[in-house]
């Protein structure tokens, strides 16, 4: 999804909480991706100007492949925050949040996590895959990627000992 897409599927979906009489405000001045944003889904922006307070809803770049359900209910997530009294998750979100889900059937979380998304959280450590062994001492040498020393061991020796490497053929995980 696109900028462009984003901004229309943000226009339908402000219409449809509107109907249903939740207090949208009516200053969202752009709902935008964002491609730095990798911890959170959505963020609500309040911009202070002339003529007053208006909002910008960002999407992180990493949920907009996602299916187009997925992305409305984090739309809606921080749409909520521009009603009166809703920029936290207190009670007055909550309840405007239920009424989203028991009239229109999305699922409004409070926290928006990566597993709820059915995505693999970026920060999360990267798997080792090889495992690179010393003959002689037992070394171990981790790779994460298929480099020179993973497809070539016997290229190289051990920094330790100086004796020959073997590629061990199991998967590890770092804990
Ligand atoms: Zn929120
Ligand atoms: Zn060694």
């Amino acid at each position: 999804m696109k900028n462009k897409e984003l901004n229309i599927l943000g226009i339908n979906l402000i219409k449809q909480l509107k109907d249903i009489g939740i207090p949208i405000s009516n200053n969202i001045s752009e709902i935008k991706i964002n491609n730095r944003a990798k911890a959170r889904f959505g963020a609500c922006k309040v911009k202070k100007g002339i003529l007053g307070k208006s909002y910008i809803i960002e999407i992180s770049s990493e949920i907009v492949e996602c299916n187009t359900k997925i992305i409305s209910e984090v739309i809606i997530h921080e749409l909520l925050h521009t009603c009166p009294g809703c920029f936290n998750h207190g009670k007055k979100w909550k309840s405007y949040a239920s009424k989203v889900e028991s009239s229109l059937g999305y699922t409004i979380k409070t926290t928006q996590k990566y597993e709820d998304f059915g995505l693999d959280r970026p920060d999360e450590k990267e798997e080792i895959k090889y495992v690179i062994k010393c003959a002689g001492c037992g070394a171990e040498f981790q790779r994460k990627r298929l480099c020179k020393l993973v497809k070539n061991p016997e290229k190289y020796r051990c920094g330790k000992c100086g004796n020959i490497l073997y590629l061990q053929g199991e998967k590890h995980n770092i804990l």
